[in-house]
């Protein structure tokens, strides 16, 4: 490890010069007028892995911004890993609540602050220096690596799927590395090995032709709002748990060794109360709050709207009335069947003198869960052992990266999330930073996760 450290003392001062080039173009994916400097943060991602040393750099187009792909292949025998980031980065606004402009990067009581420092540009870069580091100082990788960095992660990986699915041959590996999330928190560093998927539906309940008149029709005809309403009550018991028979059929329950796990984290419910401004938490009875967030499911109303909301008194009775929906998953529910078991469930208890119309919306996925005894989670966990001296934990998170599910489901390969941010650098918002402790341990850690990786049992 040392002859890695050394190098990286050395050349530090380079590093952190070219990671703030990397930061001042401002990539960003959403804003059209962008797309030149989204091309040139491309390139300049092509460029710095051809000056790591990795080979077949190229630029390649999707339907959206390209995507940079490389690899290093000249270990037989040996594992290969998929690491994907990303070099688009979110808009600025509201640029006035910047310290230092988002796109020069500035250095202040360690943290370096720049839109993209920490999600994801700081990130990727960690990523293409160890590569460099390792191949300086040992002239070879001790595995095969692939990389895949996109454009488009800040508006939704939209073509990523597609790209996938046409490239499997290129991105054929044993394990998928992810760097774009956080540590626990400070001081904590973590691995996330579970995510949550998603399945969505909008419903609509119809009554009559046209929106009535309350006082002619008020009373003889179902009001499809409180149609709406009880429909939407009997989803949820007040305990929690959500009604749609055969719900939780297939959720697979937590190791008892893992709750144990999770009971022990630096976790505080009245914390998370006071930060929210909530009066109290909420959820399905019987489980912590972490439980509930990384490992049971959920079903949520997301939007209810009907009638008549403008100013004063309207005595309609209103012909239609909409809600949106949508559940968080976990393993090892199916988006789709949880679609149809959440359909059946309205269907049948749809109250009488209205009909009920039920749209399926894009964009389901299945939960993410790769088992802590993998050896690309172990080697994961000796590495920021060996880089940080503390014991890393292992978590969950209760949101879904639609790329994870892609590398799961297409590639069918087991994901690592492996992230340097912290919970408090402002990902998305002004003032963005990352915590320089954490560019130089990233580095410590990638340098020793490869050479672990591929000595484990793959
Ligand atoms: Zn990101």
């Amino acid at each position: 490890m040392s002859r890695y450290e050394t190098y990286l003392r050395e050349h530090r001062d380079r590093h952190l010069a070219e990671l703030k080039d990397f930061l001042r173009i401002p990539s960003v994916s959403a804003l059209s007028a962008h797309r030149p400097d989204v091309e040139r943060a491309a390139r300049w991602v092509a460029d710095a892995m051809q000056a790591a040393g990795l080979e077949h750099v190229e630029v390649l187009p999707t339907g959206g911004h390209p995507v940079v792909y490389a690899d290093w292949l000249h270990a037989p025998g040996r594992p290969t890993a998929l690491v994907y980031g990303h070099y688009d980065v979110q808009p600025v606004d509201p640029e006035h609540l910047w310290v230092t402009p988002p796109f020069e990067p500035d250095v202040r009581d360690g943290k370096l602050y720049a839109r993209g420092a920490s999600d994801d540009k700081g990130q990727v870069f960690l990523h293409i220096k160890a590569v460099e580091t390792l191949l300086r100082v040992d002239g070879a990788l001790p595995l095969n690596l692939r990389f895949l960095v996109e454009g488009e992660e800040e508006i939704g990986s939209r073509h990523l799927p597609a790209f996938v699915e046409a490239h499997r041959d290129r991105l054929r590996a044993d394990v998928a590395v992810i760097s774009d999330t956080t540590f626990f928190a400070r001081g904590v560093p973590a691995i996330t090995t579970g995510l949550r998927g998603l399945a969505a539906l909008e419903i609509t309940v119809r009554g009559a032709r046209g929106d009535l008149h309350s006082g002619l029709y008020g009373g003889a005809v179902q009001n499809p709002l409180h149609a709406l309403v009880e429909l939407l009550a009997g989803l949820r018991g007040p305990d929690g748990r959500i009604r749609v028979e055969g719900f939780y059929d297939r959720v697979r329950p937590v190791p008892e060794e893992e709750r144990r796990q999770w009971a022990a984290l630096p976790h505080d419910d009245a914390r998370l109360v006071a930060e929210l401004g909530v009066p109290a938490l909420f959820g399905e009875a019987g489980y912590t709050t972490l439980e509930r967030l990384w490992a049971r499911p959920t079903l949520e109303l997301n939007g209810v709207w009907g009638g008549f909301t403008g100013e004063g008194t309207k005595t309609v009775l209103p012909a239609e009335a909409h809600a949106k929906i949508t559940c968080r998953l976990v393993p090892d529910q199916e988006p789709e069947e949880i679609l149809d078991r959440l359909e059946a469930h309205l269907r049948t208890h749809l109250p009488p003198g209205v009909t009920l119309e039920v749209r399926r919306e894009p964009g389901g996925a299945r939960a993410v869960l790769t088992p802590h005894d993998h050896p690309a989670v172990q080697a994961a966990r000796q590495a920021l052992r060996e880089a940080y001296g503390v014991e890393p934990v292992l978590v969950r998170m209760g949101g879904s990266i639609p790329v994870a599910e892609t590398f799961a489901t297409v590639l069918g390969l087991p994901v690592v999330l492996l992230g340097f941010g912290l919970p408090e650098e402002n990902f998305h918002a002004p003032n963005e930073h990352f915590h320089l402790e954490n560019f130089d341990g990233g580095l410590r850690t990638l340098c020793a996760y490869w050479p672990l990786l591929a000595r484990g049992a793959l």
